[in-house]
């Protein structure tokens, strides 16, 4: 897919008050610090179209960005700050979760996961959490330029050991590098293949 238009359209709190359209919606979530925005810039070509988590308050907002008149580019809040206090915490979870369960639009949640890191317990348990609710998502291996060849394939594999332990079936896996633009052409095709 040629990326030839990417628009930051609007910021909420609240999926209700999201665009009203019922263009498709591709969203991308993760820890702070995975690489989401660096990937979300990289997909759209755009030095600085995500803010980084650097930028305050931006990372608790669901951002949406129009790419070629047709879909919509969806970056939720990071999940799992254990900085903030847990009143915070849990407003941002119900977020997240009102916004991937009830938001009609969403089309696919690509999940992003640090490639340097072991499966986490956060991310472990937000995936069995869109499985027990039926979403469709895909995995993303982020900063993957970090690793040689060898320990990222490990890396892999020990993520698909983890989840056949639950699930019969894998989701998508994405490698992706922002750094080296690695994966962009084959996230892209992905999201394209399904629009079709
Ligand atoms: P976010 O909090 O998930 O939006 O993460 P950012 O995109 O702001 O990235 C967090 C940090 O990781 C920044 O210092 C980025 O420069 C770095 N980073 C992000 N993606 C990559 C990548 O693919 N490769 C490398 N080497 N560093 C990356």
């Amino acid at each position: 897919m040629v990326i030839h238009d990417a628009q930051f359209i609007v910021s909420n709190i609240d999926y209700r008050q999201c665009p009203q359209d019922d263009k498709p919606e591709y969203a991308f979530i993760g820890r702070s610090n995975v690489g989401k925005s660096s990937l979300i810039n990289l997909l759209t070509n755009r030095k600085s179209l995500a803010m980084t988590s650097s930028t305050p308050g931006k990372t608790l907002l669901i951002n949406h960005f129009l790419i070629n008149n047709e879909w919509y580019l969806v970056d939720l809040p990071g999940y799992g700050y254990a900085r903030r206090g847990k009143k915070e915490r849990d407003r941002l979870k119900k977020r997240i979760e009102e916004y991937v369960l009830c938001r009609t639009q969403m089309t696919l949640l690509f999940v992003l996961v640090d490639s340097r890191h072991e499966p986490q317990k956060i991310d472990l348990a937000f995936i069995e959490w869109l499985g027990e609710n039926g979403i469709p998502f895909a995995l993303v291996f982020t900063k993957s330029d970090k690793l040689s060849a060898t320990k990222l394939q490990h890396q892999i594999e020990q993520y698909k050991q983890t989840l056949y332990e639950s699930w019969e079936e894998l989701p998508p896996i994405f490698v992706t590098s922002s750094a080296k633009g690695t994966g962009r052409d084959e996230l892209l095709d992905y999201i394209e293949q399904i629009n079709r």
